[in-house]
């Protein structure tokens, strides 16, 4: 939006933002909980033994997340992405990704891979589309430190293999690079992944939530990504897949496949930013940099009928005017800043 121009509402029919994007993708977190500590995500001295994770009751139940979800689909969403925390966490996890199978959307589920050899087959069967994997290092010690709780590189891996046997492809393999801790492991992963068919994507490490003590000076920026890959196999840029689509997309000239840099931090994408959240307990947040959501589960518990649900949501969206990235600046930075958790609404 051109600088200084005014914000005008879209028109009636079409459900756009105030910077007249649509509302394509929803991701709906299902958990707060996770098995890992990733060191940009979950920092273990926040997220110790006495930390306070949401009590059940408190979660929206599989039947109130699809009637959330259904509302969505037909107000446009054409992709419903299913994270976390770990989503895997959440039992019966297949009971809720049959409901939504139901709906004619794409259906992912972004996990961090560690119960993947367990659950591909059931998840598969019970309507998955694909997985996204998030690997933060190829090399064990590496992964074990981004992690944080001494889990094996291997047991991804394995993971990651059995989902491809089921189907649940194309795979997207994600690594969060942040510079001094895990950057020696971009060239080790290209390596790795060339030719197998699955999606490398490198992650510019951001300052989600508010307890990871992110810094500028951590953050590689994805030009450096791409030029350390591109001195051992020569990549060229591809178009993306549709308007609004995430990654920018990469591929090696010798035909060993594709790979992604998501660059929120250098080269912010908010002008095309077709995403909204639902947490684990019916907040619906509408920027992964949000300070505060708007809930839905008060109008789910209150007997409010679909029409109350769309006019509400189709309120929130009309209303939508985020750009974090766009105006992420030093004063931006700061701890303690209010922004919500990503282990809350998944990213
Ligand atoms: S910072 Fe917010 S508005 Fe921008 S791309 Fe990310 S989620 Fe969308």
């Amino acid at each position: 939006m051109p600088p200084g121009r005014a914000l005008v509402a879209p028109p009636e029919g079409e459900l756009l933002d105030l910077r007249q994007r649509r509302v394509r993708d929803l991701r709906i977190s299902v958990t707060d909980r996770c098995n890992f500590r990733c060191v940009y995500c979950m920092p273990k001295e926040v997220f110790d033994d006495d930390y306070a994770f949401l009590p059940r009751k408190q979660l929206l139940s599989f039947e109130e997340i699809v009637r959330v979800a259904r509302v969505f689909v037909d107000q446009g969403v054409e992709k419903i992405r299913i994270t976390g925390g770990e989503p895997l966490l959440r039992r019966h996890i297949e009971n809720l990704i049959e409901q939504l199978a139901k709906l004619p959307v794409e259906l992912t589920l972004t996990t961090n891979g560690s119960l993947l050899r367990k659950k591909a087959q059931s998840l598969k069967d019970a309507g998955l589309n694909r997985v996204t994997v998030s690997l933060d290092g190829i090399d064990d010690a590496v992964f074990k430190r981004m992690n944080d709780v001494d889990f094996a590189v291997g047991d991804v891996l394995d993971g990651i293999a059995a989902a491809a046997e089921v189907g649940l492809a194309p795979i997207k393999i994600n690594c969060v690079v942040k510079r001094g801790s895990n950057d020696d492991q971009i060239l080790p992963l290209a390596r790795h992944f060339r030719g197998s068919g699955h999606i490398l994507r490198f992650i510019e490490y951001m300052d989600v939530g508010s307890s990871n003590g992110w810094r500028m000076d951590e953050v590689l920026p994805s030009a450096d990504v791409i030029a350390r890959i591109g001195a051992e196999f020569p990549l060229a840029a591809i178009a993306p897949n549709y308007r609004g689509e995430v990654a920018g997309r990469w591929r090696y000239r010798d035909g060993g496949g594709e790979i992604g840099v998501i660059s929120s931090v250098t080269q912010a994408f908010c002008a095309t930013c077709t995403r909204i959240r639902l947490s684990t307990e019916g907040q619906l947040y509408t920027c992964l940099f949000a300070q505060s959501g708007h809930d839905l589960r008060a109008l789910l518990r209150h007997g409010a009928g679909d029409e109350a649900l769309r006019r509400e949501i189709a309120a929130v969206w009309r209303g939508r005017d985020d750009r974090y990235s766009e105006i992420r600046t030093a004063a931006t930075e700061r701890p303690g800043s209010g922004r919500i958790e990503m282990s809350y609404i998944g990213g």
